[in-house]
């Protein structure tokens, strides 16, 4: 007999933030994800997390996707959005609403650093506030623990690092940490597969997801590229443009800095993601990040 894990499809993702145009950092977290899922046949799904209206610009998801293609990247089904995805959210909050795992919250940041910050049991805010946030409650040792397939065991006391965190904000929209486990799960996603600076988020993707009483993927956590200061590129100014037109360089680039054996002889990028499939070792991605110093 067969186990069902042993037969389950690899379901993987990319999910962008259409603030900007794809670079460097975004391409090995594409081409890293990509290459998780297809080396076994899996799928892998692109989702443009568009949560925050107000920094995504517009036309951005439709650049990011063209640029995917470009680079040879190609994803199953039809993109998900984000922005359509409001009922979605709202049951995943009613739910826990009315499990009492969350809670309205009058709190502005300032009443909150007033009160020691991170719990409360009731708001000390001044006045009520007509669209009040919704946190999710998270009591000190609150610990969760998980084995990221590239950094290892990585542990926090969610209670003591973060406390009671937002799921619907003041200005209405829907906190990230909600929108991802609730995206992961309806599209079921078994491996997430992203760039190192979401390690500090997994644990509280864990914890709704426990809370929501829906799976837990595997996580693999991959390096960023840095600037000289240590800066993630992608919030300094150098993020390092990609050349579209150009793609197997920065596709053999990224290919390295994903610790692999580079390989030769090869002058497309079909033939070159082809053999990439085939040779990929995820045993040798770094568990460390990539700082740039010829970076400006
Ligand atoms: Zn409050």
């Amino acid at each position: 007999m067969i186990a069902a894990d042993r037969i389950m499809t690899t379901v993987g993702r990319f999910a962008p933030s259409p603030t900007g145009p794809l670079h460097a950092g975004s391409l090995l977290a594409a081409f890293g994800s990509w290459l998780m899922a297809r080396r076994r046949g899996g799928l892998w799904h692109v989702r443009i997390e568009d949560v925050d209206r107000v920094r995504a610009v517009p036309g951005m998801a439709e650049q990011q996707l063209t640029m995917l293609q470009a680079f040879g990247l190609d994803w199953d089904g039809p993109i998900v959005r984000q922005s359509d995805r409001d009922a979605l959210y709202q049951q995943a909050l009613d739910r826990l609403l009315a499990a009492g795992e969350a809670f309205v919250c009058h709190c502005s940041r300032r009443d909150l650093e007033a009160s020691g910050g991170r719990h409360h049991g009731r708001c000390t805010a001044s006045a009520p506030r007509p669209d009040p946030a919704i946190r999710l409650r998270v009591p000190r040792g609150t610990r969760v623990a998980f084995d990221d397939r590239v950094r290892g065991r990585i542990e926090q006391d969610v209670g003591e690092a973060v406390g009671d965190f937002v799921l619907r904000r003041a200005d209405g929209l829907w906190a990230y940490q909600l929108a991802v486990v609730v995206d992961d799960a309806a599209q079921h996603v078994t491996e997430v597969v992203r760039g190192a600076d979401l390690l500090d988020s997994t644990p509280r993707q864990i914890l709704l997801q426990r809370r929501l009483g829906l799976p837990t993927p595997a996580y693999v956590h991959l390096p960023l590229l840095l600037d000289a200061h240590g800066r993630k590129l992608s919030k300094s100014h150098a993020a390092l443009p990609i050349d579209a037109a150009s793609p197997l360089p920065a596709l053999q680039h990224a290919w390295r800095q994903l610790g692999q054996a580079p390989f030769a002889d090869v002058q497309d990028v079909p033939s070159f993601l082809d053999r990439a499939c085939a040779r990929f070792e995820p045993a040798r991605i770094p568990p460390h990040d990539h700082r740039l110093c010829d970076a400006p």
